[in-house]
């Protein structure tokens, strides 16, 4: 660190400005990129990204801060630029942990989904909560079955489930507690899930944009697609990135998709072939999992389709 140089985390940012949290005082700062920055061989557009550990010096009276350095990221949600074809975009940066907002009914999540998800978050590191959402709409028979389900496929994969209700406040506070312990969490889900309902519950005061509120009153100070940062009033932070639905660039091939199946990679040893890809071959731990219930039939499926279905070009 430099001698006047303080250490802060990027908020928000509009491209040239960046919010920067003071991490002594709790300040909130807006700073600009310094002009030589050690950022040895960077090449997304955004030397800064949400969610970024950078150092600052403070400037003399009235000149706002200006950005040195950042810390090595440990994980990135990547994107490619759309101008620049071998450019990238961070769109955030070390989260501790991801919450994929679910519901069951309109719109219902599919399995697929979230088993894609969860594979990139597998791949890259960081720990999934299942959120079901809406939970106040699921008061038939026939929706509490498939609450139910839901849960006993994700828990039995290793997942925690979490059921809340954005409109009655059920389960807001577990989802609280969740949050504070973890640090920097990102939401995600689906468009309708009730991400920004969910979070103007968890952050007094934000009023973000919901999906109830007429298009023609979208230019408030939320409709912008980067990624935003909000401390939680109980602890840790909320990362939320418009319009963004999963990890991005994952550096995946088809025979190691199995390793970001939990339960299966942690029955691989068991598996009579060390490279056992639990499709046909003979005595597969894997497999008589499923078969003795152990293992979710939807998960299964799930992985022989994304194997069979395997495109590589899907994951960057
Ligand atoms: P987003 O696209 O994920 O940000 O979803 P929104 O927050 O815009 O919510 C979409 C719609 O679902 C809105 O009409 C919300 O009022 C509604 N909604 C969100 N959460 C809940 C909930 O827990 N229960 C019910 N009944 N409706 C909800
Ligand atoms: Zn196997």
């Amino acid at each position: 660190m430099e001698l006047n140089s303080a250490k802060g985390l990027v908020m928000r940012s509009t491209g040239s400005w960046y919010e920067v949290l003071d991490l002594q005082t709790n300040e909130v700062h807006s700073c600009r990129p310094g002009g030589r920055l050690r950022l040895s061989g960077d090449r997304s557009t955004n030397p800064f990204a949400v969610g970024d550990v950078v150092e600052f010096i403070r400037e003399p009276q009235g000149e706002p801060p200006t950005l040195i350095a950042r810390d090595e990221r440990r994980n990135a949600i990547i994107r490619r630029s759309v101008n620049l074809s071998k450019a990238t975009h961070v769109v955030a940066a070390n989260l501790d942990r991801a919450f994929l907002i679910v519901t069951v009914d309109s719109p219902a999540t599919s399995f697929g989904f979230i088993d894609r998800f969860l594979v990139t978050a597998e791949a890259y590191g960081v720990p999934t909560t299942i959120v079901i959402n809406k939970i106040d709409c699921c008061e038939t028979a026939e929706l509490k079955a498939k609450v139910e389900e839901l849960e006993a496929v994700y828990q039995s994969a290793g997942y925690s489930c979490l059921r809340t209700s954005a409109i009655t406040s059920e389960g807001l506070k577990a989802l609280k507690e969740a949050m504070a312990a973890s640090g920097v969490n990102l939401l995600s889900g689906h468009s309708g899930v009730g991400k920004s309902t969910l979070i103007n519950a968890l952050v007094p005061q934000l009023e973000l944009k919901t999906g109830e509120v007429s298009t023609s009153h979208r230019k408030g100070k939320h409709t912008t697609t980067f990624a935003e940062m909000f401390h939680l009033p109980n602890g840790g932070f909320i990362i939320d990135t418009p319009g963004i639905k999963g990890f991005g660039i994952v550096e995946l091939n088809r025979d190691s998709l199995h390793h970001y199946f939990p339960e299966f990679f942690e029955r691989l040893p068991a598996c009579k072939f060390h490279n056992c890809l639990h499709r046909s071959e003979p005595n597969c731990a894997v497999r008589a999992a499923v078969e003795s219930g152990e293992i979710a039939l939807e998960r299964y499926e799930n992985y022989l389709d994304l194997y069979e279905n395997f495109d590589e070009a899907g994951y960057r």
